[in-house]
């Protein structure tokens, strides 16, 4: 089955959780770069936050899986969840080059300034001799910090190192798990399997309400 997929974007992220911005961004780098697949990969414990600072590997996992379902050209991966230890992008890439095999060409897609994180990190050549990497930009985001940040090394693999503007970015996890919080709606912002999931499990301190034997999403008009 892997060896049928010449073009993968590998979608790297917490997702925590996954919502639209992400699904279109996705879906946006696919069109435009011809890609067979997108296989999300959810991160085990990310690099740059500090351990309990986010939710749980299994139920980003799941909400990924529900969140990419419908679309027959979304997959989803455990490599980094099921790698022990810290996530870093150059074992993701490694284990995916190793199950791929050789003649699939990858495309790491993430937002800026994850991407800045990653190419700042050891041995950014490698990294680029391993993918073509996408840099996911909100409206707004000044492109200029990538090619001063990154310098000569941008310079030199322009085209390894592409930008996609998405206006859908502008939705947040963060925002999103504040607004659960504060028992503000998600809907139109996450899938609504996803609405449901997190409601369910109580997941950013998400309050449970039961309406006629209905889980009732926050913010949902009563029935
Ligand atoms: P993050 O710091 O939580 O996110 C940085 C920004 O990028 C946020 O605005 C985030 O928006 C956005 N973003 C995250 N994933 C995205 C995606 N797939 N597409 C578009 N925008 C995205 O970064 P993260 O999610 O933890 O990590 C992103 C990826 O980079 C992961 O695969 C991670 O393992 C990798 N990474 C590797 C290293 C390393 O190897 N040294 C260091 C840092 C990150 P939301 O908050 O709305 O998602």
């Amino acid at each position: 089955m892997f060896r049928q997929v010449r073009t993968l974007g590998v979608m790297g992220g917490t997702f925590d959780p996954i919502h639209y911005g992400h699904l279109v961004t996705a879906e946006a780098v696919r069109a435009e770069y011809g890609l067979d697949q997108v296989l999300f990969v959810p991160t085990g414990q990310p690099a740059h936050k500090p351990a309990g600072g986010y939710t749980e590997a299994k139920h980003r996992y799941m909400m990924t899986i529900l969140a990419t379902l419908t679309n027959p050209h979304f997959e989803v991966s455990r490599v980094d969840i099921e790698r022990p230890g810290t996530t870093y992008t150059i074992d993701t890439l490694h284990d995916l080059s190793t199950l791929y095999g050789p003649d699939t060409q990858l495309y790491f897609i993430t937002g800026a300034d994850a991407i800045l994180e990653i190419l700042a990190w050891k041995n950014p050549e490698e990294l680029l001799r391993l993918c073509t990497f996408v840099a996911a930009t909100r409206p707004g985001y000044d492109l200029s910090r990538l090619e001063q940040q990154l310098g000569d090394l941008y310079r030199r693999h322009k085209d390894r190192i592409k930008v996609v503007e998405v206006p859908a970015m502008a939705i947040s996890s963060t925002d999103i798990r504040q607004r659960v919080r504060l028992g503000r709606p998600i809907r139109y912002l996450v899938p609504e399997t996803v609405a449901y999931y997190i409601y369910k499990n109580g997941l950013y301190g998400a309050t449970q309400m039961i309406v006629d034997g209905n889980l009732q999403l926050q913010g949902d008009p009563p029935c």
